[in-house]
């Protein structure tokens, strides 16, 4: 991975010959720093207006805002109009124009209702641990925890799945701190990647340099896809681990950066 920078991004758009951009943002971590406790997540003013400045004007770019949150938790959280919110890793987007459910993951709620509830139960005595109930996932939190209660946790959990196991597909992905509970839909956040930048491309028929700006594991899939269409950034200070990304940038200040001189055009600056 490389440090991206203003001439990096000019010289892609010089060469993909276009000034638009179809921009993928991933929320914690990437918009915002991670916090102790999901919920306490906010957009700085500063990234917000940016992310207004780029919602008023789509010949300049589209920002997809890709987030393994509940889709509701997110608009919630961010609550511009004319941007599309992914939601659970890609199980569902909303806005402009589009709404999609990914077609299988309204009848996984069916077991991960009770799942998150009988979670939700055993942890209560887990100090430390936060069970999310995302409704199409669910999310669980160890990032507060001692060692010794990441080690319960993890032991409790496979239980209560082998339970639920049986009669379903669950499947469990690692994130930062966070275990992520998962229908077994193969879906994540490049197929949702994917299916967007066709689908705008398809629609506006202009050509559009895609960049997708993440933080974490679940993000690698969409890195993958679209490191031979444009920019792929990882928001790490790990630069050696290994990664689908061709860049990077050391925190979501350096994305907020990065962001406003693409709000005020060409970016300038840099050395590619
Ligand atoms: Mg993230």
């Amino acid at each position: 991975m490389r440090l991206l920078n203003a001439a990096v991004i000019r010289k892609e758009l010089g060469r993909c010959q276009t000034g638009a951009l179809l921009l993928f943002l991933d929320y914690d971590g990437t918009l915002t720093p991670i916090v102790n406790r999901p919920e306490r997540a906010k957009l700085t003013k500063a990234t917000r207006k940016i992310l207004a400045s780029f919602s008023s004007d789509s010949k300049k770019a589209i920002v997809v805002v890709i987030s393994g949150r509940d889709l509701s938790d997110l608009k919630k959280r961010i609550g511009i109009k004319g941007l599309i919110y992914v939601g659970n890793h890609g199980l569902e987007m909303e806005g402009r124009g589009l709404r999609f459910v990914h077609p299988r993951a309204r009848a996984s709620r069916l077991f991960l209702k009770p799942l998150a509830r009988r979670l939700k139960r055993e942890f209560a005595a887990v100090a430390g641990i936060q069970v999310e109930d995302k409704r199409l996932t669910l999310s669980i939190h160890y990032r507060r925890a001692a060692p010794a209660n990441v080690v319960r946790a993890r032991r409790l959990l496979q239980r209560c799945m082998n339970d639920v196991g049986k009669k379903s597909q669950i499947c469990l992905k690692h994130g930062k701190k966070v275990w992520e509970i998962h229908s077994g839909i193969s879906w994540d956040k490049g197929d949702a990647a994917r299916y967007l930048e066709q689908r705008v491309f398809k629609k506006d028929k202009q050509k559009r340099l895609p960049i997708y700006f993440g933080d974490d594991l679940t993000d690698e899939s969409a890195f993958k896809v679209l490191r031979r269409k444009g920019l792929t950034v990882r928001v790490t200070l790990k630069t050696q681990e290994p990664s689908a990304a061709q860049f990077y940038l050391r925190n979501s200040a350096g994305v907020r950066c990065i962001l406003k001189g693409l709000s005020r055009g060409t970016p300038k600056g840099g050395k590619a």
